[in-house]
């Protein structure tokens, strides 16, 4: 699943309070308001994001790089303001799925991400209850489907755009502008052209753009924002049989017990996080794609027995190949990304790994770590694929 986070705000209203940071990089809870969505994108299944970036980008590029939480984060800049409608178009040319979500960068709203892709309308957005407001415009609804998107004004009950879409790509891409505002001219004038299907949540919602929401959100986000504790797992010959170059989901095979002690972790209340070198990426034995749908079936697997990782973290490099990297094990990159990126205490984390180098890497992070040998591995070595 892709996501485009509209990230080029210019924080107009929040200038006063933050001035010298792009909008969703604002601090809420000692870290950027983004991290919040990212976080949420990320926990609901979101492996790419193409963060479509403008005013003082570089704030946010310094922050999140390339990987963050295991996803693959792309920028597409605007140089001169597109406004939403334009900064949607272009990211679009970064994504490759049919369907993209798109998320306001500077509300956050916790909505069900597969309940809008179960509907099929070429657009759906995400809507919310709310009682007696007069900042917000609402949506109108019959059976499901928007029949017109209403200007603000004080209201005793009704929907509100939640900001969080899933948009067939060809509206944007076949849109004759380049320029213009999404809310503007794709939502409240095309809503007899194009079917806007509706998915109301109840889930938490907050607009840092309006300066009351930022203030409470340092408080109402504050459980959003724990310190973490995890279970670090090698992959290949820790949790699946080592084929050599795994990346074909019919070659999965989990090593007897290791579901069940995955989900130990996941009851105890641990992140549990993989660390994998997967050098036959730079070797180009198979894609990020194809690395990224193993690991999406590797958890529906793992389903079956109550259990389940929660990010991904791979080093796609070679030594030979693409130079040396600061992530391939025995390097602690990966690790020290994931301690940073899930607010972790390497103090209350563990390590399991089948060889020297998990281990040493794991070390390194001050994180406790063990080896876990097991006789599948050496059966199957003897009929290794090369
Ligand atoms: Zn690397």
């Amino acid at each position: 699943m892709e996501a485009i986070v509209l990230a080029g705000g210019f924080g107009t209203r929040l200038a006063h309070v933050v001035s010298d940071v792009p909008k969703p990089m604002a601090p809420v809870c000692n870290r950027p308001f983004l991290r919040f969505i990212l976080d949420d994108l990320q926990a609901k299944g979101i492996e790419r994001v193409v963060l479509a970036v403008g005013y003082k980008q570089e704030v946010i590029r310094d922050y999140f790089g390339a990987h963050y939480r295991g996803m693959q984060i792309v920028y597409s800049s605007e140089d001169t303001p597109l406004f939403t409608g334009g900064a949607i178009k272009k990211a679009l040319q970064s994504c490759s799925a049919e369907r993209v979500f798109v998320v306001n960068g500077d509300t956050f709203f916790d909505v069900d991400l597969h309940a809008m892709q179960r509907e099929s309308a070429p657009l759906v957005v995400a809507v919310k209850r709310m009682k007696k407001f007069s900042r917000y415009g609402t949506v109108q609804i019959e059976d499901g489907r928007i029949q017109a998107f209403r200007e603000k004004q004080p209201c005793d009950e009704g929907l509100i755009n939640g900001g969080i879409y899933l948009v067939n790509r060809t509206i944007l891409e076949d849109y004759p502008k380049d320029k213009f505002s999404f809310e503007n001219e794709i939502l409240e004038t095309k809503t007899a052209e194009i079917e806007m299907a509706a998915v109301e949540s109840e889930g938490y919602f907050i607009d840092i753009g309006i300066p009351e929401d930022y203030a409470a959100a340092q408080e109402t986000m504050k459980e959003r924002a724990p310190i973490n504790k995890a279970a670090f797992f090698d992959r290949d010959g820790t949790i699946n049989v080592d084929i050599h170059y795994l990346y074909r989901p019919e070659d999965l095979k989990f090593i007897a017990g290791m579901p069940e002690f995955i989900r130990k972790w996941n009851d105890w209340g641990y992140k549990v996080i993989v660390v994998t070198n997967q050098a036959g990426i730079a070797r180009g034995y198979y894609g990020e794609k194809e690395m990224r749908a193993l690991h999406r079936y590797m958890n529906e697997r793992l389903a079956e027995y109550g259990a389940h990782i929660d990010a991904f973290y791979y080093c796609p490099h070679h030594p030979e190949i693409t130079g040396p990297c600061h992530c391939r094990k025995p390097e602690p990159g990966m690790i020290e990304d994931a301690i940073r990126e899930f607010d972790l205490d390497p103090a209350q984390c563990i390590l399991f790994g089948d060889k020297p180098w998990d281990v040493e890497a794991g070390e390194k992070c001050g994180i406790k770590s063990e080896m876990i040998e097991n006789k599948e591995n050496e059966d199957a070595s003897k009929t290794k694929r090369e």
